[in-house]
């Protein structure tokens, strides 16, 4: 397992940031051309999912007990602002507004696995 986005220091995680999303970004646009003939891009790692943590004390964004990884698929967003991308909690609380979803939140270099 390589380094967590939470173990960069400011300066890295900055240029993280700017990396991931310039291969998001990347991404984005290799799927837009091949969706015009038909063929879907495979996973690869320009995709990977959000490697962000919550914050266990936030009682209305994390679940209650355990996993506090977040389960977002990929960035979306301007680069430059947190992740507005949602995903579902199972463990969230619904408010009774149905299936609990929450916002990723973290920045692009979160959404890039280092190993
Ligand atoms: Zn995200
Ligand atoms: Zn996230």
């Amino acid at each position: 397992m390589g380094k967590r986005y939470d173990d960069l220091d400011a300066k890295q995680k900055a240029v993280l940031d700017r990396a991931a999303f310039v291969l998001i970004q990347a991404r984005d646009e290799a799927d837009a051309i091949l969706r015009e003939v038909g063929i879907e891009l495979p996973d690869n790692p320009f995709a990977s999912p959000c490697q962000g943590t919550f914050d266990q004390d936030d009682l209305f964004t994390s679940p209650p007990h355990g996993d506090s990884d977040c389960a977002c698929a990929r960035y979306k967003g301007d680069g430059i602002r947190p992740c507005i991308n949602t995903f579902v909690n199972p463990y969230g609380a619904n408010f009774g507004a149905g299936v609990p979803r929450r916002k990723c939140g973290h920045l692009p270099g979160a959404h890039f696995r280092m190993d």
